[in-house]
Formats: structure tokens, C-alpha cells, sequence
């Protein structure tokens, strides 16, 4: 490496520093029926600190492909992903799950809670799989199940839940590993206004209390005033 580039890659890797996460020229191709189709088409953002950021779109835009490739789950297929200082765009799928394991956390919209486990259950099931110590195990459920308010739901299983208060178990269950990053696909679609509300709420709590950072799709407006920031995506492009 010459001189100048490295310089340039100390610059870029000091642009890096205060954030954990940095997205640069980011497309994905997918092959359907032997023809390409473009879903993301050169995407940039970048992700601080504690911070509460939004995906907004309609449907088919490419939000999720996009949290999908932020999380690890999906390879770009131009550009670089940095996550925390570690370059994600080129790991392998052993290394991108070892990093998914310690430091994300998923939500979905349909809540994905096993049926047959009590709310206190899946939290366990989320630490065993992230291989932190049974020692710690009841603090940690005990910590995240009041964190979203149901530390009295403990033993009630999925079905014995409202939609908002299975979706308040899958937070738990997303953070109970302490992960550096949350990232949720529409977790408020399959919820009324006030139980979005409360998510939201949720949400902007364990910012502050875990020190998380939240990147989350949507396109339901009445929520985008709590994001720090909205990035508005059209046919696979931020406008
Ligand atoms: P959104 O989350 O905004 O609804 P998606 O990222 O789910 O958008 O999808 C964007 C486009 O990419 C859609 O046309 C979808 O059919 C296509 N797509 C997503 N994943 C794949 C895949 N694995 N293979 C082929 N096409 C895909």
C-alpha cells in the first residue's frame, strides 16, 4: 500500500470512529427468472450512537433488503458495511453470525415467539443462543421483561398476550444479550395506534437505559416524529 492510500484509510477509518455504523455505495442485485433486478441502487447512511433511526417506504421499495444487508443476514452486492469498526461487506458467513450473535438483536412484525414458551422462556432461549452464562440468565430476564413493562406476564405464553404485549416480549427477547444494534422490520404493522405508541415508547427507554441504537423499517407516518433521523426510500434509492 502506497503512502497516500494508507493515509486514506486511516482518514476513513477516522470518519468511522463515532459511528457504529457506516454504509458506502451499497447495491443488491438479485437474479430473478436469469434476468438482474436492481434493489438497491447505491445506498449511504450511517448509523450513531443511541440513536433511533427510521427506513420509511412503500412496500417493494427495498427496506428490508437494505436491514436485511445492515444486519448481517444479506451480503451486498457492491459496497461496504462497517459495523462497529469491523468491515461486515467482507466476512464470511461464519463470521457475520459470531458478530450477529454478540452484538444485534432482530424484531419482526409478526412478533416470532415460540407459541409453546412463556414469555420468560423465549428470553432464555435468545440468551442461550447469544452463550451467555445460565448464571446470569434470571437477572437478565427479570431486567429486560420490566424494561418493556410485562415483568408481571412472565409465565403467560403468546397466546395468553396481546399483539402489543407479544411484540413487547420480542424486544425483550432482542436485547436480552445486550446487543450494540437493534434492527426491526415494521414491528408496529400488526399493531393499533396506541399499542404502536407504546413501542415506540418502548423503544426510546431502552435507548437510553442499554445504550442501543435502533434502525427500523416503517411506512406508518404517525410514528416518524420519535426517529432521530428518517431516511425516505423510493425504488431502492434515499430522496
Ligand atoms: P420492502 O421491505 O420495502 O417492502 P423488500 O426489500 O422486501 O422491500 O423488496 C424489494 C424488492 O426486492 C421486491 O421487488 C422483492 O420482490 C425483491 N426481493 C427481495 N428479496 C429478494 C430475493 N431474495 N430474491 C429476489 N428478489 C427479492
Amino acid at each position: 500500500m502506497s503512502l497516500q492510500q494508507s493515509n486514506a484509510a486511516d482518514e476513513a477509518a477516522d470518519g468511522r470512529k463515532d459511528k457504529l455504523l457506516t454504509v458506502s455505495n451499497v447495491e443488491r442485485t438479485f437474479q430473478v427468472g436469469g434476468a438482474p433486478l436492481h434493489v438497491l441502487k447505491g445506498i449511504n447512511m450511517e448509523l450513531r450512537p443511541k440513536q433511533l433511526v427510521m427506513l420509511r417506504g412503500r412496500s417493494g421499495s427495498g427496506k428490508t433488503t437494505l436491514l436485511n444487508s445492515l444486519g448481517g443476514l444479506d451480503m451486498p452486492s457492491k459496497g461496504e458495511i462497517w459495523f462497529d469498526g469491523r468491515p461486515f461487506h467482507s466476512m464470511n458467513d461464519h463470521q457475520r453470525t459470531l458478530v450477529r450473535r454478540k452484538d444485534i438483536g432482530f424484531i419482526f412484525q409478526a412478533f416470532a415467539l415460540m407459541p409453546l414458551l412463556s414469555a420468560k422462556e423465549n428470553v432464555e432461549l435468545s440468551l442461550r443462543m447469544a452463550g451467555v452464562k445460565k448464571s446470569l440468565w434470571k437477572e437478565r430476564v427479570e431486567h429486560c421483561l420490566a424494561m418493556v413493562g410485562l415483568e408481571k406476564r412472565m409465565h403467560h405464553r403468546p397466546f395468553e398476550l396481546s399483539g402489543g404485549e407479544q411484540q413487547r416480549v420480542a424486544i425483550a427477547k432482542a436485547i436480552a444479550h445486550r446487543p450494540k444494534l437493534l434492527l426491526a422490520d415494521e414491528p408496529t404493522a400488526e399493531l393499533d395506534t396506541g399499542m404502536a405508541a407504546q413501542i415506540m415508547s418502548v423503544f426510546q427507554t431502552i435507548i437510553r437505559t442499554e445504550e442501543v441504537t435502533i434502525c427500523m423499517t416503517t411506512h406508518d407516518p404517525t410514528i416518524l416524529e420519535v426517529a432521530d433521523h428518517v431516511y425516505e426510500m423510493v425504488d431502492g434509492k434515499f430522496i
